[in-house]
Parts: structure tokens; C-alpha cells; sequence
């Protein structure tokens, strides 16, 4: 399991599970919401991760078509995870995790990127 959290540490994130994918990307949106030249992602399934904290929800769509939320601490404005907004329900059974929230580099040392998407801007 690993742990991470926000800046001011109000929201806290455990993780138990083994990332789907992993990758670097570099989407106008990726830039817009961090602050930073790309994010750096895992793709895990939204079951195992136990979060504790209240979030802010900011829904979009997105730089290549599609509708997206991201979650952020209200207080501190860390961006935390990504979702596409299904149609058919509100949950996602996939979310979209900024690899940088984690307290504990051994998942980052584990998990090396695996894609770089949107490298052409
Ligand atoms: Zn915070
Ligand atoms: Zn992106």
C-alpha cells in the first residue's frame, strides 16, 4: 500500500492496489491544472483507493473532445486525480492518479513511466 496526500496535508490518499499504466503527459489540460510543464500519471482502478478529506471538483471537457473532472484540496489546491465523466453513471471505475501526491517514493522507484502522450505541443 502506499500514501500520499495534498500539500497541506487536509486530504489523505491510500492506495492498494498496482497501477494499470503509468505515464507522462503533456496536454494542454495537464499543464493548465498543475501548473507544471506535463503530469506525471497512474491509471488505477478507482475501488482501491481510500480517501480521506474533502474535494474540489472541476468538470471540463477536455483538450481532445472528451468530458473530464479533476479533484483538488479545497484549502490548498493540489491536484490529486483525474476522471472521465461517463454518460451512463457518475462513477468511474477508472481514475487517472497524480503519480506526485504519494508520501512514499518506493512506488515511483517500482513504477517507472511507461508513455509520454502529447509530446508535439
Ligand atoms: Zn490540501
Ligand atoms: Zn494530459
Amino acid at each position: 500500500m502506499a500514501v500520499g496526500g495534498c500539500f497541506c496535508g487536509k486530504v489523505r490518499i491510500k492506495y492498494n492496489g498496482q497501477p494499470l499504466a503509468s505515464g507522462l503527459c503533456h496536454c494542454l489540460d495537464c499543464r493548465k491544472l498543475t501548473g507544471a510543464l506535463y503530469t506525471y500519471n497512474y491509471v488505477v482502478r478507482s475501488a482501491e483507493l481510500d480517501i480521506s478529506g474533502s474535494l474540489k471538483e472541476v468538470a471540463k471537457t477536455s483538450d481532445s473532445g472528451n468530458n473530464i473532472r479533476n479533484f483538488f484540496c479545497p484549502d490548498c489546491g493540489t491536484p490529486l486525480f483525474g476522471q472521465k465523466i461517463k454518460s451512463d453513471r457518475d462513477f468511474n471505475e477508472i481514475t487517472i492518479l497524480r503519480a506526485g501526491i504519494f508520501d512514499d517514493i518506493q512506488i515511483l522507484n517500482d513504477r517507472k513511466p511507461e508513455a509520454e502522450i502529447y509530446t508535439d505541443r
